[in-house]
């Protein structure tokens, strides 16, 4: 099913989210460059209001998006202490200055114009960092452990996988990275539940004291529950924290949602928050395109994630970096194309175009008047690689030769993605 969210992820940051047991061809020897994952975010502030009514306990707290709000806020919490946290969808927030400990309304007032002022800056948004638009302000804890508590799905196992781990905190990045084997984890049998008996590894792995682990046992079966009934491929507990009197509390959630199985949970589809989004993204999808910004100089436009996928790739095996990934779907009109189009040359990064372009259902002539459309009515500076193959592919080709428009018609596939590569750095 088309979807209306998928994510690019450079393979820097993710392994393959597809494991052949028995390869097919010998794809290790390609650049396997991005994975697609297609997912829902949430916000930290919801996703604790969902683990809450999955019984997890998280601490008081309150949504708001102004200083004076935040000053509010930290006088009805009642607390000598608070917590002033930005609201993105990006995680790192304790590294960038996004989450800030306050002691008095005008600190809280304070701490909330200086993360609202500028675009924050994580590990995780890139130099030009995010806009922040909300902020939760929430009582500060007495912690005495960070924990750090993790599911998804293992599919080389097959099965949903609980990661725990002592080392819980902003720098759990590191401990995955440097001692693996901190980190515990447990794979579940069942997809209703956790069972007594993992979680007592878990408890145990923690190292909890008998009170404690009581409450962490009751923590841990709304924490799996909450993932796995809604069907959250990533919902992670960072830190969870034991207090100072011995309580374990989720002081920072993140859950994300497979997109496939939204429709299965409306309440949460309606927890999207297109404010998050880029907004090229969410033009796009509104007129029926995937289209996912990237940070090279070569724009994409293919019908079929599939080709779309491999069109990346094998720019990258030519030495160049795509500048999106852009699903025109497999029905596009001539509007469609000429919004692709507008999508595409509105990044200032892009140096050069590919159009690859299989006919199946819709016949490469259709294509070809699509384009020819589409470029009457825009402006194309940057060079235009039009690669069709399929159906009337023929027809198609001449509709374009005919054309009169500046673009290269290439054969193949190869040629096409080396032609474009080349044109993108400037060559002829
Ligand atoms: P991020 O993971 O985005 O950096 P977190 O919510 O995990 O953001 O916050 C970072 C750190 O800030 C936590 O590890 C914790 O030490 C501290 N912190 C966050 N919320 C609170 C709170 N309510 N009370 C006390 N400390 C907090
Ligand atoms: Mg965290």
């Amino acid at each position: 099913p088309q979807s209306h969210n998928p994510r690019c992820i450079p393979n820097a940051q993710k392994q393959p989210i597809h494991r052949l047991s028995t390869p097919i061809v010998p794809y290790r020897n390609l650049p396997r460059t991005i994975y697609l994952e297609i997912l829902m975010k949430v916000h930290e502030y919801q996703a604790k209001e969902i683990l809450a009514h999955h019984g997890v306990p998280t601490p008081k707290g309150k949504v708001v998006q102004t200083p004076e709000e935040a000053a509010h806020a930290f006088t009805e919490l009642g607390g000598p202490v608070a917590v002033v946290k930005a609201q993105v969808h990006a995680g790192g927030r304790g590294k960038g200055g996004g989450v800030r400990l306050v002691r008095s309304p005008e600190e809280a007032s304070e701490a909330a114009s200086a993360i609202l002022e500028k675009p924050l800056v994580t590990p995780q948004t890139g130099p030009e960092g995010c806009k922040v638009q909300k902020l939760l302000v929430e009582e500060g804890l007495d912690i005495a452990t960070e924990l750090y508590l993790g599911l998804v799905l293992d599919r080389a196992e097959e099965a949903p996988v609980v990661m725990a781990s002592t080392e819980g905190g902003v720098e759990i990045e590191e401990v995955a990275q440097e001692n693996p084997d901190k980190i515990l984890k447990v794979h579940l049998s069942s997809l209703d539940g956790i069972n007594d008996e993992e979680t007592s590894r878990l408890a145990k792995g923690l190292g909890l004291g008998a009170e404690t682990a009581e409450s962490f046992r009751t923590l841990l079966q709304g924490f799996v529950k909450a993932g796995l009934s809604l069907d959250s491929s990533l919902c992670e507990i960072n830190p969870l924290v034991v207090t100072g009197s011995g309580n374990v509390i989720a002081l920072d959630a993140k859950m994300n949602f497979d997109d496939n199985a939204l429709f299965r949970h409306p309440q949460i589809a309606d927890l999207r928050d297109l404010g998050e989004e880029d907004p090229d993204e969410v033009e796009a999808g509104k007129a029926g395109l995937s289209y996912i910004k990237l940070d090279g100089n070569i724009g994409c436009m293919v019908n079929g994630a599939g080709l779309a996928m491999g069109t990346m790739d094998i720019i990258k095996h030519h030495g160049g970096e795509p500048a999106n990934f852009l699903d025109v779907g497999g029905g596009a009109d001539k509007d469609q194309v000429k919004k692709a189009f507008q999508i595409i040359l509105s990044d200032p990064k892009v140096q050069a175009v590919l159009v690859n372009i299989f006919g199946g259902i819709m016949k490469c002539d259709t294509i070809a008047n699509g384009i020819l459309g589409a470029l009457t009515e825009i402006e194309m500076k940057i060079p235009l690689v039009v690669r069709l193959e399929g159906t009337n592919v023929d027809k198609g080709k001449e509709i374009l030769r005919n054309s009169g428009l500046e673009l290269t018609a290439a054969d193949d596939f190869d040629e096409a993605a080396r032609l474009v590569v080349k044109l993108a750095q400037g060559g002829k």
